[in-house]
């Protein structure tokens, strides 16, 4: 039988920050597409999706990190990179701090780009250093609609996912020769806890739901198909794309 473009059996992801949102809905889907996964962040809040990915007759495990940790990374890589031969890495750990831009501290601009942007960009080294060195592998970052626009009062934020489709484009020119697609997801708004305070907020709620042609919020699941796709044969042509999912906010 044909295997089909989008059949991840056989391969193994590493996802940060699975435990919830986004990063739950992408290990989840990654799975049902045949993937083994480990789960890379803090081991506490993985261990429901660890139990549900097991469910599905995967292999997984969960390695500890706190992404914002420079020396954890590379101790965390090792001992992963040591067991297994990743095929795929999802770059999904992230926070967002909303504050008046005349208000942000150091200490909180700091702690967005460590998240968002640098220890993604350490674990895209890490990882990607045997990808390059096997001449496959697909890295898979997600950004965010703020990698296009401004957003209001999320400075930091806004930075480091302009952050995250530059070093997608970048590593895609470097890695792509060797073999590694490097790709990012842009999702929309999406009901998780990054966006509680927008949907708690009646005005800001209204606003964003008027400009999405979809007519509601995303859900987390909407998000699955294209780190599903972007981290399969499907997309082996596909590199330093950042990929809309949004209902058509940006069509607006
Ligand atoms: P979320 O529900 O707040 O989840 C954030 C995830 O990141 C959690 O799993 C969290 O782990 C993990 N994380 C945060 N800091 C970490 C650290 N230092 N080390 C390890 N893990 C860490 O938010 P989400 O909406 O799913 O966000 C996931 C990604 O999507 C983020 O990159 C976010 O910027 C992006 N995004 C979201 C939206 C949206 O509308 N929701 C839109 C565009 C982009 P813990 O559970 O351990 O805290």
């Amino acid at each position: 039988m044909t295997r089909s473009p989008f059949d991840l059996t056989g391969r193994r992801a590493v996802v940060t920050g699975a435990g919830r949102g986004l990063g739950q809905a992408i290990a989840l889907g990654l799975a049902e597409a045949g993937a083994d996964l480990i789960l890379l962040g803090r081991a506490a809040s993985q261990t429901s999706t660890r139990d549900r990915i097991a469910a599905l007759g995967r292999d997984v495990e969960i390695v500890d990190l706190d992404v914002a940790d420079h020396d954890a990374i590379a101790h965390a890589a090792d001992q992963v990179n040591r067991d297994h031969d990743v095929d795929i890495l999802v770059n999904n750990a992230g926070i967002i701090d909303r504050q008046d831009s005349a208000d942000v501290t150091r200490q909180s601009w700091d702690r967005v780009v460590d998240v968002n942007l640098n220890g993604l960009f350490f674990l895209c080294q890490e990882f990607g250093r045997p990808m390059t060195r096997r001449g496959h592998g697909k890295i898979v970052s997600v950004a965010s609609l703020l990698s296009f626009q401004g957003g209001i009062r999320v400075a930091s934020y806004a930075a480091s996912k302009h952050g995250v489709a530059g070093v997608t484009k970048a590593l895609a020119n470097e890695w792509g020769p060797l073999g590694v697609q490097v790709n990012a997801i842009a999702p929309g708004y999406i009901a998780t806890d990054n966006t509680t305070a927008l949907r708690a907020d009646p005005d800001r709620s209204r606003a964003i739901l008027e400009r999405i042609p979809a007519g509601r919020w995303g859900d987390a699941s909407d998000i699955a198909g294209a780190a599903v796709f972007l981290s399969s044969a499907a997309a082996d042509y596909v590199n330093g794309h950042v990929l809309v999912v949004d209902g058509g906010w940006m069509a607006r």
